[in-house]
């Protein structure tokens, strides 16, 4: 007998001694579960910075919460919405049907932006997604300002917390984007995000008719606006920094006016870009920050025994990343600030409810590669993917020759998915898995690719079984996906955000973008550290079981056991 079954066999002694005394006496339940979803935070990056931390927030969560060391997600396409709707749901997104931030509708022929619901337009007249000065190319092609969660076709915790107290508890989500505060809200919860044209937290009809007063008296005293005429400068020493020689790198994205080099200037308040600026720097955060506060204090969460929910998903660490790399200096002071705004909203909930009372679970909708300029300073060669060499190439052309397709045979390219034109396939009387199979045959071949794989060869089970397609196989929604799924080399990806080149783009089911942290803290949580891997599925069924709800429809992840133990 190894260390291994040795391990194994206490934990089964232990669960089974754990288990004894769950239905002799229930718990009290928490009175507030609260849920951190940082956009971008890679696994080790919490470990990489513990030593720069200050008191009470990820320290608070690392030194006296269960933390989960090896969690990944499961599916391929590691995007904001894809993972946040799999830690709310707890299934995968061929469950949850979130399989990309973007996805291509057959009916219309056009691109359809996750949380877009013509139904249900956003309550501030004019504060929709301004086409013109958005950096995010997924907002940009929604159709409508309207936004529902309509598009999960599954129930979230959240939800399963609402049918569980017969809609008394108060299920609410927060985030800058409009994707994080809508998948963790569910079908059941409020929504509320930043417009960045308006610079204002904003809602759709889907959850009210008007604004509650606190929220029009919140944005009337226009938060964002105290940081005109300032800038984003460093917390600390340049010398208490890992990368504090290293500022200003040229695969840094230098945006207008903001630059590489700190500080980062805000601007004045009415450039078109100073919202834009707020949320690539930790303005962003605290400003989340702040309308969260605002929104426990005047929704009254957790000042009785039925259970409230609060998602709070913060966006900057994604922004930054992006536009100056998880390793630059910029990354680094973020996530010392992130720190102190994680120690704030604690500090305040602490007061408010009680961590005692409090569950708190942090995790991250995904992780981030390294800039390749950073990886080629340091001897590892890397590079971007330019999108525009396929079409160079004379495969594709040799391929619409020989099934005499005249028109365009790929009819769109959203990454990872292409979209072939079934009309024309099905016009000229062609098999379409036939020709799915002879264009990955085509572009297996491109240089940076490691694998496309046809939907119909992961329809009818004719994939390999390697981690790699089992990744691409959980990322499957035959009404959703492209034709085609696209996993480049590692350390490669397209980095062109519709012409404005970013340091990094996530998305790809390499390690450094699956890894993430997952935290359980306070209401009596152990200090523990669990090393057994663990996904980001398992987060959802959790929470239900601690809380005496059924699991989410589709959820398909385990219950922490080391979590549910420690509970009872
Ligand atoms: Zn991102």
């Amino acid at each position: 007998m190894n260390f291994r079954m040795l391990g194994m066999l206490g934990m089964v002694a232990g669960l089974v001694f754990m288990a004894v005394p769950v239905f002799a006496q229930p718990r009290e339940k928490p009175r507030l579960i609260l849920q951190i979803t940082v956009d971008q935070l890679r696994g080790d990056l919490p470990k990489r910075h513990y030593h720069q931390f200050g008191e009470g927030g990820f320290r608070y969560l690392m030194e006296e919460g269960t933390v989960f060391l090896e969690a990944n997600h499961g599916h391929a396409n590691t995007e904001t919405i894809v993972g946040h709707a799999t830690l709310a749901t707890g299934a995968d997104p061929s469950v949850h049907g979130m399989i990309g931030n973007v996805w291509l509708d057959r009916t219309s022929g056009e691109l359809t932006y996750n949380v877009e619901d013509a139904r249900y337009p956003i309550l501030s007249e004019g504060a929709g997604v301004d086409k013109k000065t958005e950096i995010d190319p997924t907002q940009r092609t929604a159709r409508s300002n309207g936004r529902s969660p309509a598009a999960i076709r599954v129930s979230t915790f959240s939800d399963e917390l609402t049918l569980s107290l017969g809609g008394k508890s108060k299920v609410f989500g927060v985030s800058v984007k409009d994707r994080g505060a809508i998948s963790m809200a569910g079908h059941t919860g409020k929504a509320f995000w930043f417009s960045k044209k308006s610079a204002e937290f904003i809602t759709s009809s889907f959850y009210y008719d008007q604004y509650p007063q606190w929220v029009s008296d919140w944005n009337r005293t226009e938060p964002a606006k105290k940081y005109e005429g300032k800038s984003w400068d460093l917390l600390r020493d340049r010398a208490d920094y890992m990368h504090g020689d290293a500022d200003d790198r040229p695969y840094e994205t230098e945006l207008p006016g903001f630059g590489r080099i700190f500080p980062h200037p805000f601007g004045k308040a009415d450039d078109k870009y100073f919202t834009t600026l707020l949320t690539v720097s930790p303005a962003g955060d605290e400003l989340t920050l702040d309308f969260a506060k605002a929104l426990i204090e005047n929704e009254d969460l957790g000042s009785d025994a039925t259970p409230d929910y609060l998602s709070v998903s913060f966006s900057s660490t994604d922004y930054v990343g992006h536009i100056f790399g998880p390793s630059s200096l910029e990354a680094e002071d973020n996530i010392l600030r992130l720190d102190r705004t994680l120690a704030e909203l604690f500090r305040y909930v602490d007061a408010k409810v009680g961590l005692d009372k409090t569950l708190i679970v942090l995790s991250a909708d995904h992780g981030g590669p390294e800039a390749p300029g950073y990886l080629s300073e340091l001897g590892y060669e890397a590079d971007y993917i330019d999108p525009k060499a396929f079409d160079k190439t004379s495969a594709i052309a040799e391929l619409k020759a020989r099934f005499g397709i005249g028109q365009e045979l790929i009819q769109t390219y959203f990454h990872p998915y292409l979209y072939l034109n079934r009309e024309e396939i099905s016009a000229k009387g062609l098999d379409q898995s036939e020709v799915e199979d002879a264009v990955v045959h085509e572009i297996s071949k491109f240089e940076g690719v490691t694998l496309a794989v046809s939907s119909s060869a992961l329809a009818s089970g004719r994939t390999p079984d390697t981690a790699l397609t089992r990744s691409v196989l959980r990322n499957y929604d035959p009404r959703r996906s492209g034709d085609i799924y696209l996993v480049f080399d590692p350390n490669r990806f397209i980095n062109d955000f519709d012409g404005l080149s970013v340091a990094t783009t996530h998305g790809s089911p390499w390690r450094y973008d699956t890894y993430v942290p997952i935290i359980f803290a306070g209401f009596g949580t152990p200090a523990r550290q669990v090393a057994r891997p663990v996904e980001t599925i398992d987060i959802a069924p959790t929470l239900s079981l601690l809380l005496g709800a059924k699991p989410p429809s589709g959820s398909t992840g385990a219950p922490l056991v080391e979590v549910i133990a420690s509970q009872q």
